[in-house]
C-alpha cells in the first residue's frame, strides 16, 4: 500500500517536519515562549529547555482556556472543543483540546485502519458493521467551550454522519441517545433485524462488547418479542430512538424471532456471534492492555472469528495501527504513524523477563528514530493542539520495525496498581499472574470473565485482594467453587508475582492473598457506577485496581465466596523455588 510505505519509509523525516511545524506555529505561545528566551525555537532548544510534563502540569493552562482566556496561550490554531478523556491519577477527567487539524489527523488514522483491515478480509464492503457506539451529554466550560468524549464529538461530525454511518447497522439517533440502556437495546435490535448484512462486530474497546453480550443474555427474550410483534418496548421513550426504530422495525417477523430465540435458548453460547450474524468475518475492538481480560470471553462467543485489535489511540493523539489484523490478540503490535504527532520515548527500567518490579523511568527520552528493539519505553507526545512533551502514561515494548517506523506492543499503564510496603505490582504483573492462574480453571469449564484488585491495608500486615467474576462456559451459572482449586489459583498468582512480593510474604510483611469471587454481572454494576460518576461507556477501561471505597463496596456486596492463599503451600513452593 503506497501511502503506508511512504509514511513508514520516511518516518524520521516526517517526525522532524512535525516538530518543526509545531514549533513554527506555537513557539510564540505563552506556554512555549518562556522556554525559548533567545527566540530560537529549534529542536535542540526544545529538547534542552522544554520540560517533560504530565496532565497536571498542563492543567492550569487548560483551566484558563476553559474559564475564558484565549486558547492561543497554549497553541496557535483555533480550538474546536475539548475532548473529555479517561481520569487522571487523581480520578479527575482530563480535558484535551482539539483543533481542526488534530481532528483531521485522527480521521486519517481511521482511514488507514480501514484500508488495512479491508485488505485482510476481502469484501467487508458488501456488508455492514454492528458498531456499538455510545454518547454522553456534552458539558460546557464557563467560557462556553463544549467538552465531550471523543466518540460523542465524532458521531456528530459530517464525515461520520454522511459516510461512515451508512456502513453501521445502528441508526445515528441510537448512537446519539444519551440513555445508554435504551441506546444498547436499540442498537442490538437493529443489529439483529439486519443480521444477514452484518460482516463486522465492533466497539472501540473490548469492554463494551463484553457488556453488550451480557445485555444480550439479559434481554434476548424481549428483543425477540419486539421482532415477533413488530412493536418496540414501551420503555424506549427517547424520541430519536423511537423515530429511527419505526423505520426499521416495520412489522412482525415471527420467523426471525423464532430463529434468534432458538439460538439464544441453546444452553451453551459458544460461537453465538457466528450463529446470530452468519456472515460475520471478524470482531474489531481494542483487546490489548487492560482489555486483554476480555479476550477469552470474546473468543468463546466468537467461536473462531478473528479478534482484531485495530489501533492504539488516545484522546491526546493517534499512536499507531495494527498492520497484521490476523495476529493473535496477545501478539498484537502497533506500527507508529509518524505524521500524527511528535513522539519521544522515555526508556523504562525493566528486567529481561519484562517483570516490572520497578518501572522507574530514566530522564533522557529518545526520538522515534532511536528506539531499540526489545527495550521498554513510556511514550511522550507533542501535538499541534497544545501538548508539549506530555507523558501519556503508557509503557510500550519495541517488537520490530515496519520500514523505518517502530512497532510496539502495549505493555501497561505506567502507574503501579498494587502496593504494600516496598512491594509494587503493575498492571502487567497482575495480568500475567492471573493469566497463569486461570489456566487451571479451564479444564473445569470455568471462565474468568473480569477481574480487579485492591491493596487492603486495613489490617496489619496488609494483603492484596482480588475480585474475580466467574461463570460456567456453557451457561451463566456460577461454578461450584472447589476450595482446593481456588486456593491453588491463589498460590499460582502469588508465585507469579515478583521477588519482593515473595520475600515480604515469606517474612510476614504481606498476608496471604485473598480471592473474592463475585457473581456474573457484578462488573457491569461496577461499570454503571463509573459511568454514573462521569466515565464514558465507549472509553471505559475496567480498573485493574480499585481506589474508590464505593467501588469496593459494589463488588463486596456481589461476593459469593472468598478464599485465601494457603500459607503453608505457598511457603513450601517458595522454598522449593
Ligand atoms: P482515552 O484517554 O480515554 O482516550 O484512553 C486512552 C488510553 O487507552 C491510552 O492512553 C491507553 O492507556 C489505552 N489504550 C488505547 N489504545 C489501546 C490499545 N490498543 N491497547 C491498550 N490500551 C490502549
Amino acid at each position: 500500500m503506497k501511502i503506508l510505505e511512504d509514511l513508514t519509509n520516511n518516518a524520521h523525516e516526517l517526525q522532524e517536519q512535525m516538530l518543526e511545524e509545531i514549533l513554527r506555529r506555537n513557539a510564540g505561545t505563552e506556554y512555549l515562549s518562556r522556554f525559548f528566551p533567545s527566540g530560537q525555537a529549534d529542536k535542540l532548544n526544545f529538547k534542552t529547555n522544554v520540560p517533560i510534563v504530565t496532565y497536571e502540569d498542563t492543567k492550569p493552562y487548560i483551566d484558563r482556556i476553559a474559564n475564558g482566556e484565549t486558547s492561543s496561550i497554549l497553541f496557535a490554531d483555533p480550538i474546536i472543543q475539548f475532548i473529555r478523556s479517561s481520569g487522571t491519577s487523581g480520578g479527575q477527567q482530563k480535558l484535551i483540546p482539539i483543533t481542526a487539524e488534530s481532528f483531521e489527523k485522527g480521521k486519517y488514522h481511521l482511514f488507514l485502519v480501514d484500508i488495512v483491515t479491508k485488505k485482510c478480509f476481502s469484501g467487508p464492503d458488501e456488508g455492514k458493521s454492528l458498531s456499538l457506539y455510545f454518547s454522553k451529554p456534552e458539558i460546557e466550560t464557563p467560557s462556553g467551550i463544549v467538552a465531550s468524549p471523543y466518540l460523542t464529538f465524532y458521531s456528530k461530525t459530517d464525515i461520520f454522519q454522511s459516510n461512515l454511518a451508512k456502513f453501521c447497522t445502528s441508526p445515528i439517533e441510537t448512537i446519539l441517545c444519551l440513555d445508554n440502556k435504551q441506546s444498547m437495546f436499540c442498537q442490538l435490535l437493529t443489529g439483529l433485524l439486519q443480521r444477514d448484512e452484518v460482516v463486522q462486530l465492533s466497539s472501540i474497546f473490548a469492554s463494551v462488547l463484553a457488556r453488550a453480550t451480557k445485555f444480550l443474555e439479559d434481554y434476548w427474550r424481549e428483543l425477540c418479542c419486539n421482532i415477533r410483534t413488530g412493536y418496540l418496548s414501551d420503555w424506549i421513550i427517547d424520541p430519536g430512538c423511537k423515530n429511527a426504530m419505526s423505520l426499521i422495525l416495520t412489522g412482525p417477523n415471527p420467523e426471525l424471532a423464532d430463529l434468534i430465540q432458538q439460538i439464544c435458548e441453546d444452553k451453551s453460547w459458544e460461537g453465538v456471534f457466528k450463529k446470530l450474524w452468519p456472515k460475520i468475518k471478524y470482531i474489531s475492538s481494542i483487546c490489548t492492555g487492560s482489555m486483554s481480560q476480555y479476550i477469552s470471553l470474546l473468543e468463546f462467543y466468537g467461536g473462531g472469528i478473528p479478534l482484531v485489535s485495530p489501533s492504539y489511540v488516545s484522546s491526546e493523539a493517534c499512536f499507531g495501527i495494527n498492520l497484521q489484523p490476523l495476529s493473535k490478540p496477545f501478539d498484537v503490535s502497533y506500527t507508529f504513524l509518524p505524521n500524527t504527532a511528535y513522539f519521544e520515548f522515555l526508556p523504562v527500567n525493566k528486567d529481561g523477563g519484562g517483570k516490572a518490579q520497578e518501572t522507574r523511568t530514566m530522564d533522557k527520552p529518545v526520538d522515534l528514530a532511536n528506539v531499540k528493539l526489545g527495550q521498554f519505553y513510556e511514550v511522550v507526545v507533542t501535538t499541534l493542539a497544545g501538548l508539549y512533551r506530555y507523558r501519556v502514561g503508557d509503557v510500550l515494548k519495541v517488537t520490530g520495525f515496519y520500514n523505518k517506523s517502530p512497532q510496539f506492543q502495549f505493555v501497561e499503564r505506567q502507574n503501579v496498581v498494587l502496593s504494600i510496603d516496598t512491594e509494587k505490582t503493575t498492571e502487567e504483573d497482575l495480568s500475567k499472574a492471573i493469566t497463569n492462574a486461570k489456566l487451571i480453571l479451564e479444564p473445569f469449564g470455568i471462565m474468568l470473565t473480569a477481574y480487579s484488585s485492591y491493596s487492603d491495608t486495613s489490617s496489619i500486615p496488609g494483603r492484596y485482594v482480588l475480585f474475580w467474576e466467574l461463570k460456567m462456559k456453557g451457561s451463566n451459572d456460577l461454578p461450584k467453587l472447589d476450595a482446593k482449586i481456588m486456593e491453588e489459583c491463589c498460590c499460582i498468582v502469588e508465585e507469579s508475582f515478583g521477588f519482593t512480593y515473595k520475600a515480604l510474604r515469606k517474612g510476614g510483611a504481606i498476608s496471604a492473598l485473598e480471592l473474592r469471587v463475585v457473581k456474573h454481572g457484578s462488573f457491569d454494576e461496577l461499570m454503571d457506577f463509573y459511568i454514573s460518576k462521569g466515565a464514558s461507556i465507549t472509553q471505559y477501561k475496567p480498573p485493574c485496581c480499585l481506589k474508590s471505597e464505593d467501588a469496593i463496596k459494589i463488588l463486596n456486596s456481589a461476593m459469593v465466596g472468598k478464599l485465601f492463599s494457603p500459607k503453608t503451600m505457598f511457603l513450601s513452593a517458595l522454598s522449593e523455588g
